[in-house]
C-alpha cells in the first residue's frame, strides 16, 4: 500500500470592513441581519450607463494586509473583469484583478507541533462580492446588500501537508486580519470563506497532482473535516487504481462528505480582460510607507514580546490568538500583575470559565484591576489557591470585587496559628493508627492529615502552615 502526502493551497476571501462598496458609495452592511436591499445602488445593481470608482481604503486595507504577509506591494495593479452568469451577480461579470494583483510573493508562519513553518502566499488580490440568492418554495428571492462589497483573496502556495496545518494557516491568517481591523472575523456572519484546493501524491514525490477545490467552507471546522475527507477519498482513489478529476466540490455538513459541483473552468473560460471602466491603480513608496508606518503590532510580534516576559511561546501563543485576550492580558499587566501569574489565570481558570458559559472575552465582567486583586489576595496569604478558583467563578458571574465576595462569605484562611493548631492536635489525638504508620516511617501519610484538617477548616486553612504543623507535631 502506498503512503499519501496531501498537498494543500488555501484560498481565504475576506470582506473587508470598509464604511462603503468597493466601487460605489453604498454602506457596507451586515448581510446576515440588514433588511435585504436597503443598501443597493445604480452601480452595484449594475444598471446600464454608471460608471464604478475605486473604493481607495479598500486598496489601504489591502496593502496593509499585503505588508503583514511580506507581500511585495506591486506599483502597478490592475482590475479585470470575470464574466460568469449567476443569478446573484447582477452585471454578469465580476470586478476582480487577474494578471496584476495588489500584493505578490509573501508568506506567512504557522506553528506545526511545536515548531514554525513559513508559507508562501502566492497573491493578494482586491474583488467585489456578489449578492446573496435565497429559495423559498418555487420562488426566488435575492438580497444585493452584499453585491458589491470589498473582498481581498488571499492565495497561499501548495504548500500545507495536512489538515492540521490548513487549520493553523486559517486560524493565524484570521487572527492577522483581525488584528489589522480590516474584518471583525465572525465566521459565522460569513465575512471569511475559505477554498481549498486538495491533491496528494505518494510520500517522497515533488509532483503536483491533480487537485480539486472545495468551495464557500464557512468555518475553521468545515475546512479540517472536508480536507481530511477529500484527503482520504484522493488516496483510497489513487490505491485503487482511479484517476482524481480536476472539479469544484462543495462540502455537506451533514454527511462530512465532499460532493462534485462542476467540472472546473479553465482561466479562459472566464475571458478576463482589463476592466476599460476603471485606471489601474498606482500604488507609490509613500503610501506604503504611510501605512506600514501605521500598522499595528501583529500577532507575532507580540508572542515575542509575551515570551520576554517570562511567559511559555505555548501561554504566549494562546494570549496572542484573539486579539481581545491579548489586550485584556495587557490591561491586567497595566494594572501590575506579575505576568506569568496573570497568564496561568487567564488561560486556566477565566478560559475554563469563558468556554463553559460560551463567553467572549469581551464579555467577561471581571475588571482587570480586580484580577490582580485576586492574586494580590492569594499571594498574601488571605485566601488559598482552591479558594480563589470560587471567588474567580462568583466575579465572572456577578462582576462583583474579590475583596467583597470574601468579605461577604467569609471566605478569608485561617491563618492563626494557634487556631490551627487545635485542629492540628485534634486530628492526631484522633488517628491513633495514622499517626503510627507515620512514625514508622510512612511519610506520605502527611497528604491524608493535611486533607482532613483541611474538612474540617472547610477549605479555608492555610495548607502551607499546616502541612508544618502536622511535620511538626508529628
Ligand atoms: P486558480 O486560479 O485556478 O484557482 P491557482 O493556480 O491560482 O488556480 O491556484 C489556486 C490554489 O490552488 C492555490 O492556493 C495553490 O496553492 C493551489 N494549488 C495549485 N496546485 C495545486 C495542487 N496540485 N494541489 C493542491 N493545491 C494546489
Ligand atoms: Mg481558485
Ligand atoms: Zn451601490
Amino acid at each position: 500500500m502506498t503512503e499519501y502526502e496531501p498537498v494543500i493551497g488555501l484560498e481565504v476571501h475576506a470582506e473587508l470592513l470598509t464604511e462603503s462598496k468597493m466601487f460605489c458609495g453604498c454602506r457596507v452592511v451586515d448581510s446576515t441581519s440588514a433588511e435585504p436591499n436597503t443598501a443597493v445602488c445604480a452601480v452595484c445593481s449594475a444598471q446600464p450607463g454608471v460608471l464604478p470608482v475605486i473604493n481607495a481604503r479598500a486598496v489601504d486595507y489591502g496593502i496593509m494586509v499585503g505588508l503583514a504577509l511580506h507581500c511585495r506591494i506591486n506599483e502597478f495593479s490592475q482590475f479585470a473583469r470575470k464574466s460568469y452568469f449567476y443569478p446573484d451577480l447582477p452585471k454578469g461579470y465580476q470586478i476582480s484583478q487577474y494578471e496584476y494583483p495588489l500584493a505578490s510573493d509573501g508568506w506567512l508562519d504557522i506553528e506545526v507541533e511545536g515548531t514554525t513553518k513559513r508559507i508562501g502566499i502566492r497573491r493578494a488580490h482586491l474583488e467585489e462580492d456578489t449578492g446573496k440568492s435565497f429559495h423559498v418554495g418555487d420562488h426566488s428571492l435575492i438580497d444585493l446588500n452584499r453585491a458589491g462589497v470589498p473582498l481581498l483573496e488571499i492565495v497561499s502556495e501548495p504548500e500545507l501537508r495536512s489538515a492540521e496545518e490548513a487549520e493553523s494557516y486559517a486560524r493565524k491568517l484570521r487572527s492577522i486580519l483581525v488584528y489589522l481591523g480590516v474584518t471583525h472575523g465572525d465566521m459565522s456572519k460569513g465575512v471569511l470563506r475559505f477554498e481549498a484546493n486538495v491533491s496528494v501524491r505518494p510520500v517522497g514525490s515533488d509532483e503536483f497532482n491533480t487537485r480539486t477545490e472545495i468551495k464557500n467552507l464557512n468555518s475553521i471546522r468545515s475546512l479540517v473535516r472536508s480536507v481530511r475527507y477529500e484527503v482520504q477519498r484522493q488516496s483510497d482513489l489513487y490505491e485503487a487504481g482511479g484517476v482524481v478529476i480536476q472539479q469544484t466540490m462543495g462540502f455537506n455538513e451533514a454527511t462530512g462528505e465532499t460532493v462534485t459541483q462542476r467540472i472546473k473552468e479553465q482561466a479562459d473560460d472566464y475571458r478576463y480582460f482589463p476592466e476599460p471602466d476603471l485606471p489601474p491603480v498606482y500604488v507609490n513608496e509613500e503610501w506604503v510607507s504611510h501605512l506600514e508606518a501605521e500598522l499595528p503590532e501583529l500577532p507575532d510580534a507580540k508572542q515575542e514580546r509575551f515570551v520576554e516576559l517570562g511567559l511559555s511561546p505555548q501561554d504566549a501563543a494562546v494570549l496572542v490568538a484573539d486579539q481581545g485576550v491579548a489586550e485584556y492580558f495587557e490591561a491586567v499587566l497595566a494594572a501590575e500583575g506579575d505576568a506569568k501569574s496573570v497568564a496561568n489565570w487567564i488561560t486556566g481558570e477565566l478560559f475554563r470559565l469563558m468556554n463553559a458559559g460560551g463567553h467572549e472575552i469581551a464579555s467577561v465582567k471581571i475588571a482587570p484591576s480586580e484580577l490582580v486583586a485576586l492574586i494580590g489576595l492569594v499571594d498574601g496569604g488571605t485566601i488559598n489557591a482552591s479558594t480563589a478558583k470560587d471567588v474567580l467563578a462568583e466575579m465572572f458571574e456577578t462582576g462583583q470585587s474579590a475583596q467583597a465576595i470574601v468579605s461577604a462569605k467569609g471566605l478569608a484562611q485561617v491563618n492563626d496559628t494557634a487556631a490551627l493548631e487545635a485542629v492540628v492536635m485534634g486530628i492526631i489525638e484522633a488517628n491513633p493508627e495514622e499517626v503510627q504508620s507515620y512514625r514508622s516511617g510512612k511519610e506520605s501519610l502527611i497528604g491524608w492529615f493535611v486533607g482532613q484538617a483541611m474538612r474540617e477548616l472547610r477549605g479555608q486553612g492555610n495548607a502551607q502552615v499546616i502541612n508544618q504543623l502536622f511535620r511538626e507535631k508529628l
